[in-house]
Formats: structure tokens, C-alpha cells, sequence
């Protein structure tokens, strides 16, 4: 019998084997970030990987999983971020304990395996353990009192509130039984009925069974479930708290040693002052969810997953500064993280030089502004609490925005820092301001959000990141630091090879910004890669894409990398043409015309803005004037490093994705141009040579596109339009001047012979027609007319059925016609004999016969064959039709 577990490790080891003998499959930890759910940020509970099991749409080879499943509540209807540090249970990342059933056994298993697990395995009191069921639930509360032998007194019935589960607003639910824990009466507590739903922490809850037996639909009727399921979950800190006996999570060993660091790192210990508490057991608590986030892939950015991590982060930084920290530190704390939790989740010590790398430069970015927007925030606070008859004491969204925006401080932090005052924010004031960003964001940026990141590429990223020296050069000599081939790691490369080239240093560009990436070549002493793309996946990562053209290329090889210089002009012609083409549409159309997107390439660029209306041709000469006119002036490019703050007060056209804290590049072109971009530029605006509009056109409501070319691109472009006229000039015969007259004429004729032709075909239809009548059979009673049109196509197969249902006056008329292997049939039902026959039926059935498909109304009715030798029985059978309705 081994001994009882204590430290986390042995109970998260003792709770799987647990179930494994109880016929679990134990399954491994699914990732943080729900692939099977796109609804859900995070995974937040056990179930979230089963999911579609417990929905039936997925089967697994198993009825009874057990797992230990990483956890994170800081989005959505789980989030508990805002007790992180404050309350003794809650965690943004914490670990859940599982047992699951998919339709196999039921409450009172799920009950048994729970109390023996807890007084068996854990040796927890019997006589400490209260238990809730829901309010309806007479099953379950008889089984705790009866099987498991529970007190009544100690069995609570709660209400939906707490004891029902759902999994949304319609599916599978169920009641849910929780397991409390007792710690014992609380000195401050003032409630004379204390029981597991008072909040002073004599109870705490730690294990949830729901007992999922219902399918609940739209109008809220619960059917139950053929087969019942059970999803429990135990949070382990909570666990782990009960067994080692404190009442704080903080105090269990998963916690210890992270709480250590943060004193150390600080200088501040626990216990002293309740408000420095806090900060250290929030700075612990983010320091796991960062790491973990981080260990997965995810990087800081303002959108989505990235956001939240950014959010933990920074939240994270703050509380340093509160506990005296001015130097990052939240890196050395996630390092013993990675010690602590690094046994049972071997991925966070694989990454540990890539996940500090990454939260130190996260946290140095955010340094340089937080004491800036700290103090910026103190005097604003200064400043709401001394305005007199204020109701409420609000922070105006503005602030808040600013905060946000220039400094960097997530809402949520600007929150936690005002609550200290009793203050809040002017929430919509200050979602008014983002949405007024979004718009200027929206129109400049599309999708530059966070990518699934590969984790080989990911892995690669954790080394260095490759330096990118391709703003001052075309070439260089660098080291060759991973080859891959179909995605995975290689040695070597051999000719005809596609590969993906990571090197320590480059000069190709990267795609990015709406510039696409650099093509050229790159040279090793034994082979040769034609480089046609070059991306940046992940962030701090640009990996060339090409073939092995020569010879066989090997890892660490010292490499020659050299961008095809001519058409990296050509794209830079480009780029600098689109700064102009942009801020003449501004000057043209006013400011109003925001960028939406835009693409750079070597051979054309492209230029997505917003607009009501379509351009005129004037107000298009009048942009490539404008722009012309820049070019003409050859003003020198200035490209300078400013913080953010400083290039938008400069006036600068902001659309860039990393925004806040960033210095950014600033690229102008004398007085009329100066945007924020990390493209490469022309020196001087006369390397444009020349920009042409070639099109103006609408893409979406109230978005517009030009695409234009510059340079030789316009020239060519030119001289092929002139090319084409010549053409055009020399089959007419008449000099370039007269073609438009030409032409006119030309059209003018030609309607007159299509009317010509028209009057002809009727004239043949009528004698056709004419011919086809004699074949007409009488059927019980109703003319039936089934035959062949030769060489008619269905517009005129159409006009026949009319004509000849014109001339029968009552009767049922079908059309056929053959060509290209295909047969194209039309029938006509005169109206008196509508309600006898239906076009669109007869036509179905006799398309068949052709194995074809077809349908219209009663009276008239068109289908199509592809079974031309069938023809002959498709026209039985539209007489056997007839003769059988008749
Ligand atoms: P609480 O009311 O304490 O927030 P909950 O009802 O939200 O808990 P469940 O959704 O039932 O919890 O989750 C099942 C188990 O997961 C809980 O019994 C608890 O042990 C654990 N758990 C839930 N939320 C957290 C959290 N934020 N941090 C740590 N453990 C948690
Ligand atoms: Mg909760």
C-alpha cells in the first residue's frame, strides 16, 4: 500500500492511477488552446478536449478517460482574474483532475470513485467533507446519504445558480454534486447558517461532478439523454490545499518555491503588508500562466490569445513595480515556474531559454513605458477625485485610451489600479475611443493577427531571432541555422529540393506590411537554393523558401545570400509609389480615404482604401498628377526612428500593428508624404520614374481598390495598350483618331443584322413548326406532340413550344434538341390542360430517360440530357405519360 500522497505531484499521479485501475484510459493533457472549439480562447475545464465527444459528433476508442488537463480562466463566462491574488483559490492557469464516462457508468459510480479516491487514497476526514447536490436531485442526495453513508445534515441542496451545469444554452446539462472541504469555523465569519455557500473560506470547494443526463432545446425542455455521461473535475492546488492542510493555494508546494523567488527578486516578504501580498501571489500566479502560454506558442500582440498573455503580462509587471521591482524580473520568476513545474510538463524546460527570452522582452518593452503612464494615470487620478459633486468619481474613456494605446496599460490593468482609489473607467468612453482606433487600424492593417504558430518553427524561433539587414544591403555571408523539408527539421538538402531556409543573419525581406518577400539566390560552397519567397512565421523569424537549383545544400554550412536586385528595385518603386498614391487619394478625396490594405509587389501594386463612391476619371488624373508631380521633384526619402507618441504627433499616417512602447520607422518623402512603415523605399521619390492608375473598383460597401504600376512596369503596360490600338487601327483600316467613329459604326451594323437574323429564324421556326404539327397524335382525348427541333438551342426551343402550343390551342407539346453530346428538351401544357398535366413533372420524368435533371412551372418546363442515343425512348415516353393520366 503506498503511502499517502502529499506533494502535488503524488496527488496528480495518484489520481490517475486511481482511475486507470478503475479502467480509465489515461490521456494526456490536451494543449491550452482548444483546437476542437473556436468559440473558446482557452481550454477551461477538463471536458473542453471531449467536447464533441460528449456531443456524440466524435467517437474515441475509449468510454472512460482520466486526465490531468491544464487550465486557463481569464476570458469569457470563466474568468476569475480579477480574484487571482485576492481570493485563497483562484487561479488564471490552474491544473484540473478528471474523471470522465461517455455514456458508460453513471452517478453512483461517479460518486463511489469520488469518496473513496478522497478518503481512501487521500485520507481526508470523512467528517470534514460536506457535499452539494442540486435542489431536484433526490438520486444524488440518496446516494451520498445511502451508499456513501453521509449525514444529511451534511448534504446541501442548492439551486441552479450553483449546482446545475450547462454546456450552452442548449445540449447536453445536468445537475452537478459538488465535494467541500471543511477547515472549520472562520473567527470573522458573521453568519449564524455558515455552510459551503457562504464565502468566508471555512468551506472550500474542490471537486465538481456533473452528471450530464439531459439534452435541453431552444425553448428550454430538458429530454433526458439515452446514454448519460459524467465529467468531474478537482482542481489540483485546491486538492492539494486540503491534503497539506493550508487555506491558501499559495501555501501548497505547487506555489511555494515561485512565491520564493518573487520575495527574493523583490525584497518583500509575505505577510508584512496585505496590499504587497497580493502583488507577490498575483506575480506568482501570472508568472505559471505566462509561462505556459508562452511554452505554447503564444506571443504577446493586441489581438485574441496574444492579448490575454500580453494582459497577464503586463498586469504582472505592474505588480512588480508595486512590490519595488524597476528592473524586468517576471522571466527569473517564470524560471522557477519551469523548476517547479517543469516534472510533469517536460515542454516548459525543452523551451526554458525561448519562454524567459520572450516575457524578459515583453516586460522590457512594457518598462519603458509604465512609468510614464503610471504617473500620467496618478495625475489623472489627482485630478478626477479633487473635481467636487463628481457622482460616481469616474476616469474619463479617454484616459483610459491613451493609457492603452500610448503606454500600453490593458484596460484591466488600468482597472486594478484604480480600484485601489474607488474609482472606475467610463467604459464607454472608452470603447467609443477603440472603436474609433479599430476603424483607423482596420483601414490600414489586415490581417497581421497571430498565426498558428508551427512549433518547428517556433522552436527555431527560441534561438536567436535573425537580424534582417536588408535595408542597408543586397548581399551578405551568413550561417545556414535549420534547413526544412516538408516542415521538418533536415541536414541536409539535396537538388530539386523545396526547402525552407533559416539563416542567423539576412538580407532578404521578409513578406509584411503588404510587401511581398524577397526572391534572389543563396550560395553555399556545395550547392545552390533559388530563393522565391521569403516569410516571416513567427515573430523574430524569416525563413527563404526556394529549390535546391544546384549541387546539395547542409546545415550550418556558411552561406552567400543575394536578393535579386532588380526586382527588389522594382518593389521598392512600389512601396514608395504606394506612400504617394495614398497621400495624394488623401489630398484628392479628402482624409476620410483611410487605408484598408495594401499589396507591394515587384510587378504592380495594389491599394484598398475607404470610399463611398467610385473615383471619377478626373479625380483619377488629378491623384496621378499629384503624384507624378512628387515624383518629378525627386525628393529624398528621410527614414528615422521615432517613438510612437512622437511620429503621430509628426503627423504620421498610423498603421502600424505593433503600436504602443514601439519605437517605429518613419519613412517621408519631402512635406507630402510621412507614414509609419518597416518596408524598404526608394532613396528619392524619382526612382518611382512614373505611377499609372490602371484600374479603380469597388470591393466591398464603402471600400475601394486601385491597383497602378510604376517605373518600367508602366511603361510596358503603356506600350502594350498602344500595341493593342495599333492592332485594331490596322483591321479597321483607319488611323488610330478614327477608330472610336469606326467602331460606333461597326456596332451599328451589326444590330441591324441580329435584328436581321432573328425575323429569319422565326420564319424557319414557323415553317418547322408548321411541318412538326402533322405528327401530332391524339391521346385519349389530348393532342401530344413529342419531336425533334434539329440544330435549335434551348432559347429557341422555348420559342417553338410556344408557337406550336399557339397553333394546338389545347394540347401537350414537347421539343427536343441534340448537339455536343448533350440533348436539351422544352414542354409546353396549354392552360386549359394545366390542371391535368404539369409541365415540370412530365419534364422530370422524361429527363430521366436522358439522364438528365430538369423542372419548371406547370405550363412550361426545360431540362437537360447527357444521353443523346436515349432520345428516341425520351419521346415514347412522354406519349406513355399522356396515355397513362389521360
Ligand atoms: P468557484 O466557484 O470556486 O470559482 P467553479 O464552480 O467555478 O469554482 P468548476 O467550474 O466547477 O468551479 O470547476 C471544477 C473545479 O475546478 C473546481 O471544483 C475547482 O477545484 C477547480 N477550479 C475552478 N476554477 C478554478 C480557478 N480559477 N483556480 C483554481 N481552481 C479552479
Ligand atoms: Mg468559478
Amino acid at each position: 500500500m503506498p503511502s499517502r500522497p502529499r506533494a502535488a505531484s503524488e496527488i496528480r499521479e495518484a489520481f490517475l492511477a486511481f482511475f486507470e485501475k478503475r479502467g480509465h484510459r489515461r490521456v494526456p493533457s490536451a494543449s491550452l488552446i482548444p483546437d476542437s472549439d473556436p468559440t473558446l480562447l482557452f481550454t477551461n475545464a477538463g471536458m473542453v478536449p471531449f467536447k464533441r465527444v460528449f456531443l456524440g459528433e466524435e467517437t474515441r476508442e475509449y468510454s472512460r478517460p482520466t486526465t490531468a488537463q491544464k487550465c486557463m480562466r481569464v476570458s469569457g463566462k470563466h474568468n476569475d482574474l480579477e480574484n487571482v491574488g485576492r481570493t485563497p483559490r483562484h487561479h488564471t492557469f490552474f491544473e484540473m483532475l478528471g474523471n470522465f464516462s461517455f455514456g458508460d457508468y453513471f452517478k453512483p459510480e461517479a460518486i463511489e470513485y469520488a469518496w473513496q479516491f478522497v478518503t481512501g487514497v487521500l485520507e481526508l476526514p470523512p467528517g470534514r467533507l460536506h457535499v452539494t447536490v442540486f435542489r431536484e436531485d433526490d438520486d444524488a442526495f440518496g446516494l451520498w446519504r445511502d451508499r456513501v453513508g453521509l449525514p444529511e445534515s451534511r448534504i446541501y441542496r442548492l439551486d441552479e445558480a450553483d449546482n446545475f451545469w450547462a454546456m450552452g444554452d442548449t445540449g447536453p446539462c445536468g445537475p452537478c454534486s459538488e465535494i467541500h472541504y471543511d477547515f472549520g469555523p472562520q473567527p470573522h465569519c458573521t453568519n449564524p447558517r455558515c455552510n459551503p455557500a457562504c464565502d468566508c473560506g471555512r468551506f472550500l470547494e474542490f471537486w465538481n461532478l456533473v452528471f450530464m443526463q439531459f439534452d435541453r432545446d431552444g425553448a428550454g425542455t430538458l429530454t433526458p439523454l439515452p446514454k448519460p455521461s459524467i465529467d468531474t473535475g478537482a482542481g489540483l492546488e485546491r486538492v492539494a490545499m486540503v491534503v497539506q492542510g493550508v487555506q491558501w493555494s499559495y501555501e501548497t508546494d505547487l506555489f511555494r518555491p515561485i512565491l520564493l523567488r518573487a520575495q527574493e527578486l523583490s525584497g518583500c516578504a509575505l505577510g508584512g503588508d496585505a496590499e504587497k501580498d497580493v502583488s507577490l501571489r498575483v506575480v506568482a500566479d501570472h508568472a505559471r500562466a505566462v509561462s505556459f502560454l508562452v511554452g505554447e506558442g503564444v506571443l504577446p500582440s493586441n489581438e485574441g490569445r496574444g492579448y490575454v498573455l500580453r494582459r497577464i503580462l503586463r498586469r504582472a509587471a505592474r505588480h512588480g513595480v508595486l512590490l519595488g521591482l524597476e528592473e524586468p524580473f517576471l522571466h527569473a520568476v517564470c524560471d522557477s515556474v519551469i523548476d517547479a513545474m517543469g516534472g510533469a510538463y517536460p515542454e516548459l524546460v525543452d523551451r526554458r531559454a525561448y519562454i524567459t527570452d520572450r516575457v524578459r522582452h515583453e516586460e522590457e518593452r512594457f518598462l519603458e513605458t509604465l512609468s510614464k503612464g503610471l504617473s500620467l494615470l496618478g495625475e489623472e487620478i489627482r485630478a478626477v477625485k479633487h473635481e467636487v459633486g463628481r457622482a460616481g468619481a469616474v476616469l474619463p474613456g479617454e484616459v483610459a485610451f491613451r493609457l492603452y494605446d500610448t503606454f500600453g496599460f490593458p484596460l484591466d490593468l488600468t482597472e486594478d489600479i484604480l480600484r485601489g482609489h474607488g474609482l472606475r473607467v467610463d467604459q464607454e468612453g472608452f470603447d467609443a475611443a477603440m472603436e474609433r482606433q479599430r476603424e483607423r487600424a482596420r483601414a490600414a492593417w489586415k490581417g497581421s493577427g497571430d498565426v498558428a504558430v508551427s512549433q518547428v518553427y517556433a522552436t527555431i524561433a527560441m534561438d536567436e531571432p535573425v537580424v534582417f539587414r536588408g535595408y542597408e544591403t543586397l548581399r551578405l555571408e551568413a550561417r545556414i541555422r535549420a534547413l526544412l523539408s516538408g516542415g521538418a527539421p533536415v541536414e541536409r538538402a539535396r537538388l530539386g529540393d523545396e526547402v525552407e531556409v533559416v539563416t542567423d543573419q539576412t538580407p532578404f525581406y521578409a513578406e509584411s506590411g503588404g510587401q511581398v518577400g524577397d526572391q534572389g539566390e543563396i550560395r553555399t560552397a556545395t550547392g545552390r537554393i533559388q530563393v522565391t519567397d521569403t516569410q516571416r512565421p513567427v515573430a523574430g523569424l524569416v525563413v527563404h523558401r526556394g529549390r535546391v537549383v544546384a549541387g546539395e545544400i547542409q546545415r550550418d554550412a556558411a552561406a552567400q545570400l543575394v536578393v535579386d536586385a532588380e526586382l527588389r528595385q522594382a518593389t521598392v518603386r512600389n512601396h514608395s509609389g504606394t506612400h504617394l498614391l495614398h497621400a495624394a487619394l488623401r489630398q484628392v478625396l479628402g482624409p476620410q480615404a483611410l487605408q484598408k490594405g495594401s499589396l507591394v509587389a515587384p510587378e504592380r501594386l495594389r491599394f484598398d482604401f475607404t470610399h463611398d463612391t467610385p473615383l471619377s476619371q478626373e479625380e483619377i488624373e488629378r491623384i496621378e498628377d499629384l503624384v507624378n508631380a512628387w515624383i518629378e521633384r525627386n525628393a529624398p526619402a528621410r527614414i528615422r526612428e521615432l517613438p510612437y507618441a512622437k511620429a503621430i504627433e509628426e503627423g504620421a499616417i498610423a498603421i502600424f500593428e505593433e503600436k504602443y512602447g514601439d519605437v517605429v520607422r518613419v519613412i517621408s518623402f519631402g512635406d507630402f508624404s510621412t507614414e509609419l512603415c518597416g518596408g524598404t523605399h526608394a532613396r528619392a521619390t524619382g526612382e518611382i520614374g512614373v505611377l499609372k492608375v490602371l484600374s479603380e473598383t469597388g470591393i466591398a460597401s464603402g471600400v475601394r481598390r486601385i491597383e497602378a504600376l510604376t517605373g518600367q512596369g508602366a511603361l510596358a503596360y503603356m506600350r502594350a495598350q498602344e500595341r493593342a490600338l495599333r492592332t485594331i487601327a490596322d483591321l479597321l483600316r483607319a488611323p488610330p483618331g478614327e477608330l472610336p467613329a469606326r467602331i460606333e459604326k461597326l456596332l451599328e451594323e451589326r444590330r441591324a443584322l441580329e435584328k436581321e437574323l432573328e425575323r429569319l429564324r422565326a420564319e424557319r421556326r414557323g415553317a418547322a413548326s408548321g411541318d412538326l404539327l402533322s405528327q401530332v397524335r391524339e391521346i385519349g382525348g389530348v393532342k401530344v406532340l413529342a419531336a425533334r427541333a434539329e440544330g435549335a438551342d434551348p432559347k429557341e426551343l422555348r420559342a417553338m413550344v410556344d408557337e406550336l402550343r399557339a397553333r394546338l390551342a389545347s394540347g401537350v407539346v414537347m421539343v427536343a434538341a441534340e448537339g455536343e453530346g448533350r440533348v436539351a428538351l422544352a414542354i409546353g401544357v396549354t392552360p386549359d390542360l394545366v390542371g391535368r398535366f404539369r409541365a415540370g413533372e412530365l419534364v422530370r420524368e422524361v429527363a430521366q430517360v436522358v439522364d438528365g435533371k430538369g423542372g419548371g412551372r406547370a405550363d412550361f418546363a426545360q431540362a437537360g440530357g447527357r444521353d443523346p442515343a436515349k432520345l428516341e425512348e425520351a419521346i415514347q415516353k412522354l406519349y406513355t405519360l399522356v396515355e397513362g393520366a389521360a
